[in-house]
């Protein structure tokens, strides 16, 4: 059993043979704790014979008549605990959201007559029911259900009570359609029919009879739930008729309901894709379309193609931000049966997107990485896009996986196609796809004839020793910005670094504001007046004084996305500026930031990677980006090919609908090769970029495992980590590099160690992590209390 908590192993059960049969992947209702407090397991086998340890607590209950996940994907779970060394809790707790694995609430009865409880006035107005709701009684003696539910559990203990969790059985049926039945779809007979009605079901029968002309019905069940009456007066007077899921499928997806035409390029890229759909077994299929080349009428089109077969599409996409945009696409082509799946949404809309997915009423689910894990029976292909991006990777919470990979290897489990997309594939992919591992289908014409943004590499060395340049603004850069504004085009400004000012100095002894918990410096933030540690999140007032001098000659130095939009207010007077950053986009603002901008509402949008990715914005004709140098300074191997990808997608932002546009890098290293390769092929840089991954050992050459050693105290995460090194030489399995310090070398005042483990592409990875698991078992049973935090880390 893998019980949803995070960090817990399997869990063994007795399972009541009354309750049978037991099938894997059905969800079980399991006591756990001291408190026999309820938690959803998912039942991942059966063994005939007991396990060899006492006291096997038996389960609450079963709440599934059959198993909401089939083989495959329990396979595909098994597969990531062992590959990514997660818990069986924390792939759990990926897999069920929420409100799937909480129960709804507790029912209590008396066991015999007991004599007076305390406390006694709750218990005088309980002693007359028969049983009761936990939930219910709560609410109405004015009580926390939790308060409720300790007490009753205190009576429990001296047998006057009984408890049992409720559990609530939701049934499976495939969906049905409701559409106006063909003798009403004539415009007398719905007339006449219409009149007759009483005005709620007219109002409904006359929304239907758009949504069928439109050929885009509602499913049965969820329009239920929002009209019921007026609905069944319907189906008994005959006005509607249900359409059973396959008759709908085939019907709906022979035509798009917002016709698209795919330019001569795309139709080809598609017939391409098409064709590598047959092979047995599928390979992976790398899309390889420039920016603003309309990849995503390409996807439309595979979508259409398998939506027709009855089959299911899963989306995925790397940011929650662009899920919404895409989500709006796709239901004005092919209707309502389209659902989001991301950690953005709160949890009951999380709940309702598991729960239509499990009921089969859902055909695709546009979402982030743990959207791999929903209940999709008929899934018949899985699209990645922008599949180089790093937010596919996890970094912070368990399961540490990364979701593009794990992807492939899910399609491989079911045998079904992927298809990734990219105009900047990652060089892994790439190295796949040219070694033939993946299919290779270029896209390389830009859907709306245009010409490239003319590139422009300022060297700001040269513009301020001639003081050329006006604040942080090149003259380069000014000088676009202003006939930008004569023609009524828009400009994006890239910073990677939010807030006012990354640094707070005293002028006098050099005393610099840095987080107590983090080795990092405070940002200076400007509208709250405030210094933020952005690891932490730690804040506070902004200081007049040194603390150490008493001085009050405090200077701001470097230079942030609010100082910026600051600067541009300054140097260009009624200039209409508007920042989109993670300051600025709590809570749903950040669409409404995009929105105004797209209708024109500002000049300039500046920001931080927000504005890099998947926007279309027809007006911009011209893309800054300022300290273009902190993108390479990064100790990683990744940090050029993540540079790169940023600055391509920022260039794809510029000149979409075919205008004269620019794109302005600052810098005070022209001379980076990068920079000159930004208006090359893609080949040009990933060539050489592979050779050197090739020559330093790095993937898709060698395989890493990072091991991570947190600790309070510095001379003791030193000390571990050595002897981790000590360990991992030993081993043999491979080069071991470290330890190190992480980048930041202390967050929340851990102390963070990192040894790399470069290991050969094929490696017997189940022994190695077997082994590891065992280390850090015998160095936690060795250190004790004093033990460093060790976390691993596969393909980082
Ligand atoms: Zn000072
Ligand atoms: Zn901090």
């Amino acid at each position: 059993m893998w019980v949803r908590r995070r960090g817990l192993q399997a869990l063994h059960y007795a399972l009541p043979d009354a309750e049978g049969p037991y099938m894997p992947g059905i969800r079980v209702l399991v006591p756990l704790g001291r408190h026999d407090t309820p938690y959803i397991g998912l039942l991942m086998g059966v063994e005939e014979s007991p396990p060899p340890f006492p006291q096997v607590k038996p389960l609450f209950a079963k709440l599934d008549a059959e198993p909401l996940y089939d083989e495959t994907a329990l396979a595909f779970f098994r597969w990531l605990v062992s590959y990514y060394m997660a818990t069986p809790g924390d792939v759990a707790h990926v897999a069920l959201p929420g409100r799937v694995g909480k129960i709804a609430d507790w029912r209590a009865c008396w066991r015999g007559s007991p004599p007076s409880l305390h406390p006694k006035k709750v218990y005088q107005q309980l002693r007359s029911y028969e049983s009761f709701s936990i939930v219910q009684m709560a609410r109405r003696l004015g009580l926390s259900a939790k308060k409720l539910l300790s007490v009753v559990r205190r009576w429990v203990r001296s047998g006057y009570a009984q408890l049992e969790p409720v559990v609530r059985q939701p049934r499976l049926r495939p969906p049905f359609f409701v559409e106006v039945a063909p003798p009403y779809l004539e415009e007398k007979a719905f007339q006449a029919a219409w009149e007759s009605l009483p005005p709620a079901s007219a109002q409904v029968f006359l929304e239907l009879l758009r949504r069928t002309l439109r050929g885009d019905p509602p499913v049965y069940s969820h329009l239920r739930r929002a009209v019921g009456a007026p609905l069944r007066e319907l189906v008994q007077r005959g006005l509607v008729r249900l359409l059973p899921a396959p008759a709908y499928y085939e019907r709906i997806y022979a035509r798009p309901l917002q016709p698209y035409t795919l330019t001569p390029a795309q139709q080809q890229a598609f017939e391409q894709v098409a064709a590598h759909l047959q092979d047995h077994p599928p390979r992976p299929i790398l899309l390889h379309g420039i920016t603003a080349s309309g990849k995503t009428f390409v996807y439309m089109e595979l979508m259409r193609k398998f939506l027709r077969e009855g089959k299911q599409v899963l989306y995925l996409l790397p940011e929650i931000a662009l899920t919404k945009q895409i989500l709006d696409r796709l239901r004005g082509t092919f209707g309502e049966a389209m659902a989001l799946y991301h950690s953005g949404l709160t949890e009951a809309e999380r709940y309702r997107t598991w729960k239509a997915a499990r009921e089969d009423a859902v055909d695709v689910v546009v979402g982030t990485r743990s959207a791999l894990f929903l209940p999709l029976r008929r899934l018949g292909l899985i699209i990645v896009d922008e599949e180089h991006d790093p937010s596919f990777g996890q970094v912070g919470r368990a399961p540490l996986y990364q979701a593009r990979d794990a992807a492939i290897y899910y399609a491989h489990l079911r045998q079904i196609p992927i298809v990734l997309g990219s105009a900047t594939p990652s060089l892994e992919t790439f190295a796949h796809a040219r070694s033939g591992k993946y299919h290779y289908v270029p896209l390389k014409q830009k859907a709306l004839p245009s010409r490239p943004p003319q590139l422009h590499v300022v060297d700001m060395r040269i513009e301020f020793q001639e003081k050329l340049s006006v604040g942080v603004f090149s003259s380069v850069l000014r000088e676009l910005m202003e006939e930008r504004l004569v023609r009524g085009e828009q400009a994006i400004l890239f910073r990677n670094r939010r807030g006012y000012a990354p640094l707070l100095l005293c002028q006098v002894c050099g005393h610099r504001w840095e987080c107590p918990d983090c080795a990092i410096t405070l940002t200076y933030h400007k509208r709250q007046n405030s210094l933020i540690c952005h690891y932490c999140g730690r804040r506070e007032k902004a200081p007049a004084h040194c603390p150490v001098c008493g001085s009050d000659r405090l200077s701001l130095s470097g230079i942030g996305t609010e100082r910026i939009e600051e600067q541009l207010q300054t140097f260009f007077p009624g200039l209409r500026v508007l920042r989109l950053d993670r300051d600025t986009t709590a809570g749903h603002t950040h669409e409404e930031i995009i929105g105004a901008f797209e209708r024109g509402e500002a000049d300039v949008l500046v920001g931080t990677q927000m504005v890099t990715k998947g926007l279309d914005f027809p007006r911009v004709t011209l893309v800054g980006v300022l300290y273009a140098d902190s993108l390479v300074a990064w100790a990683d191997f990744r940090a050029e090919e993540r540079a790169y990808q940023l600055l391509v997608q920022l260039m794809g932002r510029a000149g979409r609908q075919g205008l004269e546009s620019h794109i302005v890098i600052q810098t005070f290293r022209p001379e980076t090769k990068l920079f000159s390769l930004l208006d090359a092929p893609y080949e040009a840089f990933a060539e050489p970029a592979l050779k050197q991954r090739e020559k330093y050992g790095y993937p898709p050459f060698r395989r890493l495992l990072q091991v991570n050693i947190y600790h309070k105290d510095p001379g003791q995460v030193e000390r571990q980590a050595a002897l981790w090194q000590g360990e991992l030489r030993k081993a043999g399995w491979g080069e071991v590099l470290g330890p190190v310090y992480a980048p930041i070398p202390r967050i929340r005042s851990w102390y963070h160690m990192q040894i790399l483990l470069k290991l050969p592409v094929r490696y017997a990875y189940e022994a190695v992590r077997s082994q590891l698991l065992q280390l850090r078992e015998a160095h936690y049973r060795r250190w004790g209390s004093h033990s460093a935090r060790i976390t691993f880390h596969v393909d980082p």
